[in-house]
Protein backbone atom coordinates (compact mmCIF):
# COMPACT_ATOMS: atom_id res chain seq x y z
CA UNK A 1 0.00 0.00 0.00
CA UNK A 2 1.55 3.45 -0.81
CA UNK A 3 2.42 5.65 2.16
CA UNK A 4 2.86 8.63 -0.04
CA UNK A 5 -0.26 9.57 -1.12
CA UNK A 6 -0.34 13.60 -1.18
CA UNK A 7 -3.97 14.80 0.40
CA UNK A 8 -5.57 16.14 -3.33
CA UNK A 9 -5.33 12.18 -3.82
CA UNK A 10 -6.75 10.63 -0.70
CA UNK A 11 -10.05 8.83 -1.73
CA UNK A 12 -11.73 9.57 1.99
CA UNK A 13 -14.53 7.01 1.80
CA UNK A 14 -11.79 3.46 1.04
CA UNK A 15 -9.15 4.39 3.49
CA UNK A 16 -8.28 1.45 5.18
CA UNK A 17 -6.24 1.07 8.37
CA UNK A 18 -2.57 1.87 7.87
CA UNK A 19 0.19 4.56 7.78
CA UNK A 20 -0.13 7.23 5.25
CA UNK A 21 2.28 10.21 5.64
CA UNK A 22 1.18 13.72 6.89
CA UNK A 23 3.27 16.76 5.94
CA UNK A 24 3.62 17.44 9.89
CA UNK A 25 4.67 15.98 13.18
CA UNK A 26 5.85 17.52 16.58
CA UNK A 27 9.12 16.49 18.15
CA UNK A 28 10.03 17.40 21.36
CA UNK A 29 14.08 15.93 23.29
CA UNK A 30 14.12 15.42 26.66
CA UNK A 31 18.40 15.96 27.56
CA UNK A 32 20.33 16.86 30.95
CA UNK A 33 16.96 15.94 32.82
CA UNK A 34 14.64 18.61 30.90
CA UNK A 35 12.11 18.96 27.66
CA UNK A 36 13.36 21.11 25.27
CA UNK A 37 10.42 23.81 23.47
CA UNK A 38 9.30 21.48 20.97
CA UNK A 39 9.45 21.67 16.95
CA UNK A 40 7.09 20.83 14.19
CA UNK A 41 8.98 18.96 11.27
CA UNK A 42 8.16 17.79 7.93
CA UNK A 43 11.23 15.10 8.12
CA UNK A 44 9.42 11.46 9.43
CA UNK A 45 12.55 9.76 9.55
CA UNK A 46 14.59 8.93 12.76
CA UNK A 47 18.12 8.40 13.01
CA UNK A 48 19.05 6.72 16.27
CA UNK A 49 22.41 5.18 17.79
CA UNK A 50 22.70 1.31 17.03
CA UNK A 51 22.61 0.65 20.77
CA UNK A 52 19.31 3.36 21.86
CA UNK A 53 17.53 2.50 24.67
CA UNK A 54 14.01 1.34 22.48
CA UNK A 55 16.42 -0.46 20.35
CA UNK A 56 18.38 -2.89 23.40
CA UNK A 57 15.36 -2.56 25.95
CA UNK A 58 12.00 -2.08 24.11
CA UNK A 59 11.99 1.49 26.30
CA UNK A 60 9.02 2.78 24.52
CA UNK A 61 5.62 3.79 25.58
CA UNK A 62 2.61 5.16 23.24
CA UNK A 63 -0.74 6.64 23.05
CA UNK A 64 -3.81 6.80 20.33
CA UNK A 65 -6.27 9.31 19.68
CA UNK A 66 -8.45 10.81 16.74
CA UNK A 67 -9.46 13.96 15.21
CA UNK A 68 -12.74 14.97 13.06
CA UNK A 69 -14.60 17.25 11.80
CA UNK A 70 -17.93 17.87 13.28
CA UNK A 71 -21.38 18.26 11.32
CA UNK A 72 -20.73 21.98 11.84
CA UNK A 73 -17.31 21.57 10.15
CA UNK A 74 -15.03 22.30 13.30
CA UNK A 75 -12.00 19.91 13.66
CA UNK A 76 -12.01 18.85 17.49
CA UNK A 77 -10.03 15.94 19.27
CA UNK A 78 -11.96 13.91 22.02
CA UNK A 79 -10.55 13.70 26.00
CA UNK A 80 -6.91 14.09 24.85
CA UNK A 81 -6.49 15.35 28.72
CA UNK A 82 -6.97 11.93 29.50
CA UNK A 83 -4.56 10.50 27.13
CA UNK A 84 -1.83 13.15 28.16
CA UNK A 85 -2.97 11.44 31.99
CA UNK A 86 -2.44 7.49 30.77
CA UNK A 87 1.25 8.47 29.07
CA UNK A 88 2.18 9.72 32.47
CA UNK A 89 1.58 6.39 33.89
CA UNK A 90 2.93 4.55 31.51
CA UNK A 91 6.02 6.66 31.44
CA UNK A 92 6.35 6.96 35.08
CA UNK A 93 5.73 2.88 34.93
CA UNK A 94 8.48 2.45 32.78
CA UNK A 95 11.23 4.65 33.98
CA UNK A 96 10.66 7.10 31.63
CA UNK A 97 10.48 10.94 31.78
CA UNK A 98 7.10 12.69 31.64
CA UNK A 99 5.81 15.00 29.07
CA UNK A 100 3.44 17.48 30.66
CA UNK A 101 0.27 17.25 30.37
CA UNK A 102 -0.55 20.46 29.67
CA UNK A 103 1.75 20.57 26.68
CA UNK A 104 0.73 17.02 25.53
CA UNK A 105 -2.45 18.72 24.66
CA UNK A 106 -0.89 22.06 23.16
CA UNK A 107 1.02 19.75 21.51
CA UNK A 108 -1.54 17.63 19.89
CA UNK A 109 -3.51 20.27 18.84
CA UNK A 110 -0.44 22.13 17.33
CA UNK A 111 0.17 19.20 15.40
CA UNK A 112 -3.49 18.67 14.00
CA UNK A 113 -3.58 22.38 13.11
CA UNK A 114 -0.64 21.88 10.94
CA UNK A 115 -1.97 18.63 9.11
CA UNK A 116 -5.32 20.16 8.85
CA UNK A 117 -5.83 19.01 5.06
CA UNK A 118 -5.45 15.69 6.33
CA UNK A 119 -8.29 15.51 8.63
CA UNK A 120 -10.91 13.64 6.47
CA UNK A 121 -14.72 15.46 6.12
CA UNK A 122 -17.62 14.89 8.10
CA UNK A 123 -19.38 11.89 7.20
CA UNK A 124 -16.50 9.66 5.54
CA UNK A 125 -16.20 7.38 8.50
CA UNK A 126 -12.62 8.40 8.36
CA UNK A 127 -10.55 10.34 10.74
CA UNK A 128 -7.27 11.56 11.26
CA UNK A 129 -5.24 9.00 13.93
CA UNK A 130 -2.79 11.17 16.31
CA UNK A 131 0.14 8.65 17.68
CA UNK A 132 1.81 10.66 20.14
CA UNK A 133 4.84 7.93 21.87
CA UNK A 134 7.78 8.45 23.63
CA UNK A 135 11.19 6.44 23.23
CA UNK A 136 14.51 6.32 24.82
CA UNK A 137 17.49 7.89 22.50
CA UNK A 138 20.88 7.34 23.86
CA UNK A 139 23.36 4.36 23.66
CA UNK A 140 22.83 2.18 26.96
CA UNK A 141 24.56 -1.64 27.28
CA UNK A 142 23.67 -2.49 31.19
CA UNK A 143 20.29 -2.84 31.60
CA UNK A 144 18.96 0.54 32.81
CA UNK A 145 16.30 3.34 32.05
CA UNK A 146 17.71 5.67 29.09
CA UNK A 147 18.80 9.50 29.89
CA UNK A 148 17.72 10.58 26.57
CA UNK A 149 14.14 10.61 25.32
CA UNK A 150 12.12 11.81 22.19
CA UNK A 151 8.46 12.42 22.36
CA UNK A 152 6.47 12.40 19.23
CA UNK A 153 3.46 12.86 17.61
CA UNK A 154 2.51 12.12 14.14
CA UNK A 155 -1.07 11.61 12.10
CA UNK A 156 -2.49 9.38 9.74
CA UNK A 157 -5.45 9.98 7.78
CA UNK A 158 -7.59 6.23 8.53
CA UNK A 159 -11.04 4.66 7.19
CA UNK A 160 -12.75 2.58 10.23
CA UNK A 161 -10.65 0.06 11.82
CA UNK A 162 -12.47 -3.16 10.99
CA UNK A 163 -13.72 -3.11 7.12
CA UNK A 164 -17.65 -4.00 7.04
CA UNK A 165 -18.18 -1.97 9.49
CA UNK A 166 -20.63 -2.68 12.88
CA UNK A 167 -21.04 -6.79 11.63
CA UNK A 168 -20.26 -8.58 14.38
CA UNK A 169 -16.61 -10.54 15.06
CA UNK A 170 -15.45 -13.82 16.41
CA UNK A 171 -13.41 -13.83 19.50
CA UNK A 172 -11.38 -17.21 20.70
CA UNK A 173 -10.37 -18.06 24.32
CA UNK A 174 -6.74 -17.31 24.04
CA UNK A 175 -4.03 -19.98 25.59
CA UNK A 176 -1.53 -16.83 25.30
CA UNK A 177 -1.61 -14.70 27.79
CA UNK A 178 -1.17 -10.94 26.74
CA UNK A 179 0.37 -9.41 30.84
CA UNK A 180 1.40 -10.60 33.47
CA UNK A 181 -0.22 -10.11 36.93
CA UNK A 182 1.28 -6.98 38.33
CA UNK A 183 3.05 -6.21 35.49
CA UNK A 184 2.50 -3.85 32.67
CA UNK A 185 -1.44 -4.75 31.33
CA UNK A 186 -2.32 -1.33 32.50
CA UNK A 187 0.03 1.09 30.82
CA UNK A 188 0.31 1.98 26.84
CA UNK A 189 3.99 0.12 26.51
CA UNK A 190 5.00 -1.40 23.09
CA UNK A 191 6.18 -4.52 24.72
CA UNK A 192 2.84 -5.70 25.22
CA UNK A 193 1.84 -5.78 21.62
CA UNK A 194 5.02 -7.37 20.69
CA UNK A 195 4.51 -10.27 22.84
CA UNK A 196 0.71 -10.15 21.07
CA UNK A 197 1.94 -10.90 18.00
CA UNK A 198 2.06 -14.34 17.65
CA UNK A 199 -1.22 -15.05 19.47
CA UNK A 200 -3.03 -12.45 16.88
CA UNK A 201 -1.28 -14.01 13.56
CA UNK A 202 -2.55 -17.49 15.09
CA UNK A 203 -5.88 -16.58 15.57
CA UNK A 204 -6.36 -15.00 11.94
CA UNK A 205 -4.96 -18.42 10.69
CA UNK A 206 -7.53 -20.07 12.74
CA UNK A 207 -10.50 -18.23 10.83
CA UNK A 208 -10.85 -15.82 14.30
CA UNK A 209 -11.08 -11.73 14.57
CA UNK A 210 -8.82 -11.11 17.53
CA UNK A 211 -8.38 -13.10 20.92
CA UNK A 212 -9.92 -12.67 23.95
CA UNK A 213 -7.72 -13.10 27.05
CA UNK A 214 -8.33 -14.43 30.36
CA UNK A 215 -6.60 -13.53 33.83
CA UNK A 216 -3.35 -14.73 33.91
CA UNK A 217 -2.98 -15.83 37.56
CA UNK A 218 -6.66 -18.13 37.25
CA UNK A 219 -7.53 -18.41 33.51
CA UNK A 220 -10.85 -18.18 34.73
CA UNK A 221 -12.09 -14.65 34.50
CA UNK A 222 -12.07 -12.28 31.07
CA UNK A 223 -9.60 -9.36 30.65
CA UNK A 224 -9.57 -7.68 27.36
CA UNK A 225 -8.58 -8.46 23.77
CA UNK A 226 -4.73 -7.45 22.14
CA UNK A 227 -6.15 -3.71 21.70
CA UNK A 228 -9.49 -2.99 22.76
CA UNK A 229 -11.45 -3.24 26.21
CA UNK A 230 -14.67 -5.43 26.48
CA UNK A 231 -18.13 -4.56 27.28
CA UNK A 232 -21.35 -6.77 27.82
CA UNK A 233 -24.36 -6.05 28.46
CA UNK A 234 -26.74 -8.42 30.55
CA UNK A 235 -30.16 -9.71 30.37
CA UNK A 236 -31.42 -6.59 32.43
CA UNK A 237 -29.85 -4.10 29.92
CA UNK A 238 -26.79 -3.31 32.36
CA UNK A 239 -23.58 -2.55 31.03
CA UNK A 240 -21.00 -4.64 32.53
CA UNK A 241 -16.78 -4.54 32.09
CA UNK A 242 -14.29 -6.33 33.86
CA UNK A 243 -12.49 -4.67 36.51
CA UNK A 244 -8.74 -6.36 36.79
CA UNK A 245 -5.38 -4.48 37.42
CA UNK A 246 -3.77 -5.60 34.36
CA UNK A 247 -6.33 -4.22 31.63
CA UNK A 248 -5.53 -1.40 29.62
CA UNK A 249 -7.71 1.66 31.50
CA UNK A 250 -9.73 2.23 27.72
CA UNK A 251 -10.78 6.12 26.85
CA UNK A 252 -13.77 4.49 25.32
CA UNK A 253 -14.66 2.18 27.73
CA UNK A 254 -14.85 4.58 30.31
CA UNK A 255 -16.95 7.25 27.78
CA UNK A 256 -19.22 4.47 27.03
CA UNK A 257 -19.94 3.51 31.17
CA UNK A 258 -20.57 7.01 31.44
CA UNK A 259 -22.61 7.31 28.16
CA UNK A 260 -24.70 4.44 29.43
CA UNK A 261 -25.30 6.03 33.22
CA UNK A 262 -26.08 9.54 31.81
CA UNK A 263 -27.87 9.71 28.33
CA UNK A 264 -29.38 6.22 28.34
CA UNK A 265 -29.76 6.09 32.11
CA UNK A 266 -28.42 2.42 31.91
CA UNK A 267 -26.97 0.86 35.03
CA UNK A 268 -23.19 0.12 35.20
CA UNK A 269 -20.95 -2.04 36.59
CA UNK A 270 -16.87 -2.77 36.74
CA UNK A 271 -16.48 -6.32 38.26
CA UNK A 272 -14.56 -9.41 37.92
CA UNK A 273 -16.49 -11.36 35.25
CA UNK A 274 -15.72 -15.41 35.12
CA UNK A 275 -15.76 -16.57 31.54
CA UNK A 276 -18.16 -19.17 32.70
CA UNK A 277 -20.80 -16.74 33.01
CA UNK A 278 -20.60 -14.71 29.75
CA UNK A 279 -23.11 -17.43 27.84
CA UNK A 280 -25.63 -15.78 29.88
CA UNK A 281 -24.85 -12.38 28.86
CA UNK A 282 -26.97 -10.67 25.65
CA UNK A 283 -24.49 -8.65 24.18
CA UNK A 284 -20.93 -8.24 23.91
CA UNK A 285 -18.71 -5.60 22.37
CA UNK A 286 -15.26 -4.06 21.91
CA UNK A 287 -14.16 -0.43 22.73
CA UNK A 288 -11.34 1.51 21.64
CA UNK A 289 -9.94 4.49 20.00
CA UNK A 290 -9.94 2.70 16.56
CA UNK A 291 -12.82 0.84 16.35
CA UNK A 292 -14.70 2.91 18.67
CA UNK A 293 -17.37 0.29 19.53
CA UNK A 294 -17.36 -3.27 17.39
CA UNK A 295 -19.81 -5.96 17.96
CA UNK A 296 -18.55 -9.67 19.23
CA UNK A 297 -21.33 -12.39 17.66
CA UNK A 298 -19.13 -15.20 19.03
CA UNK A 299 -16.71 -16.34 21.58
CA UNK A 300 -14.68 -19.63 21.15
CA UNK A 301 -13.42 -21.68 23.73
CA UNK A 302 -11.53 -24.35 22.59
CA UNK A 303 -14.03 -25.80 20.00
CA UNK A 304 -17.30 -24.77 22.22
CA UNK A 305 -19.22 -21.82 20.78
CA UNK A 306 -20.64 -19.22 22.73
CA UNK A 307 -23.45 -16.95 20.54
CA UNK A 308 -24.67 -14.22 22.22
CA UNK A 309 -28.31 -13.53 21.33
CA UNK A 310 -27.57 -10.72 19.15
CA UNK A 311 -25.75 -13.02 16.68
CA UNK A 312 -23.76 -13.20 13.71
CA UNK A 313 -25.66 -9.93 11.37
CA UNK A 314 -26.56 -7.25 13.66
CA UNK A 315 -24.93 -5.10 16.23
CA UNK A 316 -27.09 -5.80 19.07
CA UNK A 317 -29.79 -3.12 20.32
CA UNK A 318 -27.99 -1.88 23.28
CA UNK A 319 -24.64 -1.76 21.67
CA UNK A 320 -26.42 0.30 18.84
CA UNK A 321 -27.49 2.79 21.40
CA UNK A 322 -23.74 3.60 22.96
CA UNK A 323 -22.38 3.56 19.77
CA UNK A 324 -24.47 5.82 18.12
CA UNK A 325 -24.68 7.90 21.47
CA UNK A 326 -21.12 8.12 22.04
CA UNK A 327 -20.58 8.74 18.04
CA UNK A 328 -23.25 11.54 17.57
CA UNK A 329 -21.40 13.12 20.73
CA UNK A 330 -17.66 12.92 18.53
CA UNK A 331 -19.20 14.31 15.87
CA UNK A 332 -20.97 17.26 17.41
CA UNK A 333 -24.36 15.83 16.80
CA UNK A 334 -25.54 15.28 20.85
CA UNK A 335 -24.00 17.48 23.32
CA UNK A 336 -20.78 16.42 25.18
CA UNK A 337 -20.47 16.26 28.26
CA UNK A 338 -17.96 19.49 29.94
CA UNK A 339 -14.44 19.07 28.32
CA UNK A 340 -14.80 16.06 26.27
CA UNK A 341 -14.71 17.78 22.70
CA UNK A 342 -11.29 20.24 22.15
CA UNK A 343 -12.11 22.27 19.45
CA UNK A 344 -8.89 22.66 17.17
CA UNK A 345 -9.90 24.75 14.19
C1 LIG B 1 -5.20 1.52 23.54
C2 LIG B 1 -5.78 0.26 24.08
C3 LIG B 1 -7.15 0.12 24.33
C4 LIG B 1 -8.17 1.17 23.97
O1 LIG B 1 -8.02 2.35 24.69
P1 LIG B 1 -8.72 3.69 24.16
O2 LIG B 1 -8.23 4.74 25.09
O3 LIG B 1 -10.17 3.49 24.26
O4 LIG B 1 -8.27 3.88 22.76
C5 LIG B 1 -7.59 -1.07 24.90
N1 LIG B 1 -6.74 -2.08 25.18
C6 LIG B 1 -5.43 -1.98 24.93
C7 LIG B 1 -4.55 -3.14 25.25
C8 LIG B 1 -4.90 -0.82 24.38
O5 LIG B 1 -3.59 -0.74 24.13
Amino acid sequence: MSNTLTKEKIDWSNLGFGYIKTDYRYISNYKDGKWDEGTLSTDSNIVLNESAGVLQYAQTCFEGLKAYRTVDNHVVCFRPDLNAARLKSSCERLEMPVFPEDRFVEAVKAVVAKDIDYVPPYGSGATLYIRPYMFGTNPVMGVKPADEYQFRIFTSPVGPYFKGGAKPITLRISDFDRAAPRGTGHVKAGLNYAMSLHAIVDAHKQGFNENMYLDPATRTKVEETGGANIIFITKDNKVITPKSNSILPSITRRSLLYVAQHYLGLGTEEREIRLDEIKDFKECALCGTAAVLSPVGKVVDHGKEILFPSGMEHIGEISKKLYDTLLGIQMGRIEAPEGWIVKIA
